[in-house]
């Protein structure tokens, strides 16, 4: 044996998650092999006086390190994330690297699955900005200096909108002017999408059975929260439309409200569009109706009795109850729900109260079950409910690597 055969060929297994917004980039190196994560971190506050950098090695047991310094811009916080890996010995410039995986919020019609970038889809990326001024061109810059970066690796898009795309037209057009909605591609996108992909498809393992045979309603209820109604795998009805401004109650937004609303606070109240967009976009929802947004902080002050938190509280579940049953109807037939995100696997008063009197459609919530606090996906409906309840854990990093990845393959 010669001394070249019996060196091993690199395998790119390694694949790096980038989640670009405007002042942050969130970031995951994840090793396909076991879908185990090798290093995660964040840049924050990029482009002000001082930055911040939190960096934790999750392998070769390197400590955790934070650093606050002025960082410029996207392509100064890729290279500090990219120094902060080859100091754990996990470099941007590894062979090992297989591929860099990037959140796309915004993917339109033309987008129903991930997307090896090249000029061209960059292009259409950018032309869908119109739709999601916030979020698209910080994807677009993510993207961009990762290619710089790396400009011999794929880079991946993974959108927000792709699972959604299977809509019906009956869900997924509003009643407008037809010809008017087309022209400005006015219409229900839904967001989110990478989780709900992720939960339906681990609430149908969690149950031994193949998500072609389930019916979920997905409850992703974060800071940002919305429902999902998915038939055999696919979404047929999800909560968000055009942005994220539509459905449930959240964090800051309002969710649903009567579209007059805007012309009212434009016409009485004197407000500018973009006051009404600041409105309810970031002064509304829990933070709007009691002024906290962390459901921990409202759940305590209802116990302490206060009202404002308690009417909040009450208004969340009286909208997400509202979806429920009408995803219920839209699906038929329903064999789990299945809650995730922040609020959905932590807070087990929202579940217990989302499910409460609707035990005629099958839904119950077992008290001992729901109170357990775990990591784990698991079930907390008693045994004789005819639908499943379970609580399921999102992984929208580990679901875009492994979109990457399946696109990809492994290149060397
Ligand atoms: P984002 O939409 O920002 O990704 P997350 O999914 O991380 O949000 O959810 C954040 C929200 O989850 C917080 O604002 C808070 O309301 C809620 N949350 C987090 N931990 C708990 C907890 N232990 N109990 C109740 N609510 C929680």
């Amino acid at each position: 044996m010669t001394s070249t055969e019996s060196i091993p060929p690199v395998t790119a297994t390694r694949v790096l998650v980038l989640n670009s917004g405007s002042s942050s980039v969130k970031y995951q190196l994840l090793d396909m092999r076991d879908s185990s994560r090798l290093a995660v971190g964040l840049v924050e506050r990029i482009g002000e006086e001082t930055s911040r950098l939190k960096h934790t090695p999750l392998t070769g047991g390197g400590e955790e390190r934070e650093r606050e310094e002025p960082i410029a811009d996207h392509e100064a916080a890729l290279k500090a994330v990219s120094a902060e890996l080859t100091a754990d010995g996990l470099g941007l410039d590894s062979p090992e690297l297989a591929a860099i995986g990037h959140r796309v919020v915004h993917g339109g019609l033309k987008f129903t699955a991930p997307t090896v970038v090249t000029d061209e889809v960059l292009a259409e990326i950018q032309r869908l900005v119109p739709v999601a001024p916030l979020h698209n061109p910080a994807n677009i810059t993510g993207i961009r200096t990762a290619q710089a970066l790396r400009p011999d690796l794929p880079q991946v898009a993974v959108f927000d909108t792709a699972f959604h795309t299977t809509m019906p037209e009956s869900a997924a057009r509003y009643a407008i002017d037809v010809a008017t909605a087309d022209q400005h591609r006015v219409r229900r996108y839904g967001f989110h999408g990478t989780s709900h992909a992720y939960v339906s498809r681990e609430t149908a393992g969690l149950l031994g059975k193949a998500p072609e045979d389930m019916n979920v309603i997905v409850l992703h209820l974060g800071n940002g929260a919305s429902a999902s109604a998915v038939r055999g795998g696919r979404c047929v009805e999800t909560s968000m439309g055009l942005t994220p401004l539509e459905g449930l109650v959240m964090g800051t937004r309002s969710g649903d409200v009567d579209p007059a609303v805007v012309f009212h606070l434009a016409r009485v109240g004197g407000m500018s569009i973009d006051e009404v967009d600041t409105l309810l976009n970031k002064k509304s929802g829990l933070v709007g109706l009691c002024g906290d947004n962390d459901m921990r902080e409202i759940r305590r002050r209802i116990d302490e009795g206060d009202e404002a938190a308690a009417l909040a509280f009450d208004i969340y579940i009286h909208r997400l109850k509202k979806y429920i049953g009408a995803y219920y109807a839209v699906l038929g037939r329903v064999d789990a729900i299945a809650f995730t995100a922040g609020v959905g696997e932590n807070a087990a008063p929202v579940r217990e109260a989302a499910v409460a009197g609707l035990e005629e459609l099958g839904l119950a919530v077992d008290g001992e079950l729901n109170a357990v606090r775990s990591d784990e996906a698991r079930l907390i409906s008693p045994e004789y409910a005819r639908v499943a309840v379970a609580v399921v854990p999102t992984d929208e990093e580990l679901e875009i690597a492994r979109q990457t990845y399946a696109l990809v393959g492994n290149p060397s």
